[in-house]
């Protein structure tokens, strides 16, 4: 930890400063309530010294003086300034610790909602855990800039400089003593600060990326057991917690320094005091319920003091989880771009992709002057091997991603400044990985269109046969799927995901088909479905499926990143290009380009050979090309 480095000390006033917004923005609304906190706080602390303050009235006045009639209104006040000390106290931590715990319910409200803004690059650079910690963890620091941390700590200062006041008056002598070693004990703490900061700092950073990485582990468990990665995942997980372990102990050393510290200072106070103040009382400089008052409030001089080290470290951490939550708050999102002004109504679903290249952040060109044009209604099948950039490209549809030059028009419109939310409630889209959420049926398949009635939706889930096994189901379409849909078969989710988009009736459709092989029989019902769904609409597909390809009024042969040919797929395959060769390739094996009903390589379900010739009935929607 290179806490100590000039950079990072002078670093500090300017993170305050450049956080200082933020914290300003939170604060301002609440500024009543502060201050109404504020006023408690005031009658809280001098109440609070009521009891203190009367001490020398007791030793020196009642008892010293017999003044037997002053007993009765004395214990009365003491009572009656507790009383009114006590109900402060509630109704401090009442209003301020529940206004911070709403503040915290905002932020994290308004930081979920931001990073749900964000362009997809922001999500291929983060990792989802760091993300959940972004929303859920980081926001809690606010907790202590408007709960009673701080106003404790400026009741603290408060009640110190009364106190000051009230020390200076009983012994001028006494009070530099003590204040000459509060201030050697205050450079001791702000040195333990310096210190222990930066430590918060990266706890921060190295707790987002051990939960980032658990995260993973936890949701991709099929492919750790499947490799039999446990241990290695366990060993990953174990140094993560380690080097936590390490942080927290480096911080607990200095703490643990701050609190030796504290009690050698308070020890030698005491006795400075107490050797000093003797004198002074055998000097008859002070009297006895001078010096007890003394030493009562010494401790009202001191706590503040110490408040520091409990409130510093909380708003230390505070501050670092602060300024990862203004980070993120900083990230502009998609929308935020004020070339996007242009307000699609009703799309007609004309694509074009004029001379486009794009490279994703930080990395090579992916895909180099690809132009084609996509008509209304019609399907373009993007084929080629993988990497090609075919994802790339249907990203780009989506408005996932901007191009690098050139342009992506849609009904004639640059993409790029178009307003998204009008333009992606057009859009549907149905991947490999289905994405479901533990819910039911109904609720996955009305994610598409909240406002949909139950009507529509069962509609869809017959257009897409999701009926044909929701019905079967003890509790229909009131099934929860499981977690990502762990609960349903891989067609099913598909059938599920056929349904969404159905629902949404898209303009412009994106698919990409799964290449995990199905039974043949819940192959030909997600055909079905996929033909429903394709029917007018501009569908662009990544496509596995001989069947998908050849309902294709355009095919595009993708490699690496550049459109190496283009036509429909008897065209291609008279012109014996590349597609030919992709084609012929398929030769009875496993194959990435043509998948059939079955398993890919072990001939399940495979149509006997048809000789070099393709297969030429329409109808077939699954077959596999042999020779
Ligand atoms: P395909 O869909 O044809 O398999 P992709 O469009 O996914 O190909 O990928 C094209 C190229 O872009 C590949 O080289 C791939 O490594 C790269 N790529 C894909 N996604 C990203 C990303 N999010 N960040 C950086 N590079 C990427």
């Amino acid at each position: 930890m290179d806490a100590s480095t000039p950079s990072k000390r002078a670093a500090a006033p300017d993170r305050l400063r450049a956080l200082w917004p933020l914290i300003a923005g939170l604060i301002r609304p609440r500024r009543h309530l502060l201050a109404v906190g504020f006023v408690l706080m005031v009658v809280n602390r001098l109440s609070g010294l009521v009891l203190p303050a009367s001490t020398k009235f007791l030793i020196d006045d009642i008892i010293g003086h017999q003044r037997h009639d002053l007993l009765g209104p004395l214990v009365l006040a003491v009572v009656l300034a507790t009383a009114v000390q006590g109900a402060t106290s509630f109704t401090l931590t009442q209003v301020l610790s529940k206004a911070a715990q709403r503040l915290i319910a905002e932020l994290r409200r308004t930081v979920q909602a931001h990073i749900g803004r964000l362009p997809v690059s922001y999500y291929d650079a983060n990792k989802s855990g760091a993300m959940v910690s972004r929303i859920m963890t980081d926001v809690e620091g606010v907790r202590n800039l408007l709960g009673t941390g701080l106003v404790e700590f400026l009741g603290g200062l408060l009640t110190a400089v009364f106190a000051l006041g009230i020390l200076l008056r009983i012994s001028p002598l006494l009070t530099g003593v003590a204040l000459a070693f509060v201030l050697a004990f205050s450079l001791v703490l702000r040195r333990s600060f310096r210190t222990v900061r930066p430590i918060f700092r990266t706890r921060g950073k190295i707790t987002a990326e051990v939960t980032g990485r658990l995260t993973e582990s936890l949701s991709g468990v099929r492919v750790v057991k499947g490799y039999h990665a446990e241990a290695r995942e366990a060993a990953v997980f174990a140094g993560g917690v380690q080097r936590l372990l390490d942080n927290v102990l480096q911080s607990l050393t200095v703490i643990a320094g701050m609190s030796l510290s504290g009690t050698l200072f308070m020890g030698a106070v005491g006795a400075v005091v107490m050797y000093v103040g003797a004198r002074e009382i055998f000097a008859g400089a002070l009297t006895l319920g001078g010096f007890v008052t003394f030493t009562a409030f010494l401790a009202f001089l001191v706590a503040p003091i110490f408040q520091v080290v409990s409130i510093g470290t909380q708003l230390s951490e505070a501050l670092a989880g602060l300024e990862r939550t203004r980070e993120v708050l900083r990230e502009r999102p998609e929308e935020a771009d004020p070339r996007r002004t242009v307000a699609i109504s009703t799309l007609r679903g004309d694509v074009a992709f004029d001379r486009v290249r794009f490279a994703y952040e930080g990395g090579k060109e992916v895909l180099d002057e690809v132009s084609f044009r996509a008509a209304p209604g019609t399907v373009t099948a993007l084929v080629g091997p993988s990497g090609a950039g075919k994802s790339t490209i249907i990203g780009l549809v989506a408005a996932f991603h901007a191009p690098t030059t050139g342009m992506v028009r849609v009904d004639g419109v640059d993409l790029a400044t178009v307003q998204l939310g009008a333009y992606r409630t057009q859009l549907g889209v149905v991947l490999q990985e289905t994405f479901l959420f533990d819910g039911t049926i109904r609720e996955n398949v009305g994610f598409a269109r909240p406002d949909a009635s139950d009507a529509q939706i069962l509609d869809a889930c017959r257009i897409a046969r999701v009926d044909e096994f929701a019905e079967r189901c003890a509790q229909g379409y009131d099934t929860l799927v499981g977690e990502r849909g762990v609960r349903l078969s891989g067609g099913q989710r598909q059938r599920v995901s056929i349904a969404r988009a159905l629902l949404a009736d898209p303009r412009i459709l994106i698919l990409d088909e799964a290449t995990s092989s199905l039974d043949s029989e819940s192959e030909a019902l997600i055909q079905d479905g996929l033909a429903h769904l394709m029917r007018g609409r501009t569908t662009f597909v990544i496509a596995h499926r001989l069947s998908t390809i050849r309902r294709a009024e355009q095919i595009l042969v993708i490699e690496e990143g550049r459109i190496a040919e283009r036509g429909t797929h008897e065209a291609l395959l008279a012109a014996r290009g590349r597609y030919f060769e992709l084609y012929t390739r398929q030769h009875g094996l496993e194959t990435s380009l043509f998948l059939d009903a079955g398993d890919g390589d072990s001939g399940v379900e495979r149509e006997p050979s048809t000789a070099a010739k393709p297969p030429t009935d329409p109808g077939d929607t699954i077959r596999l090309i042999h020779d």
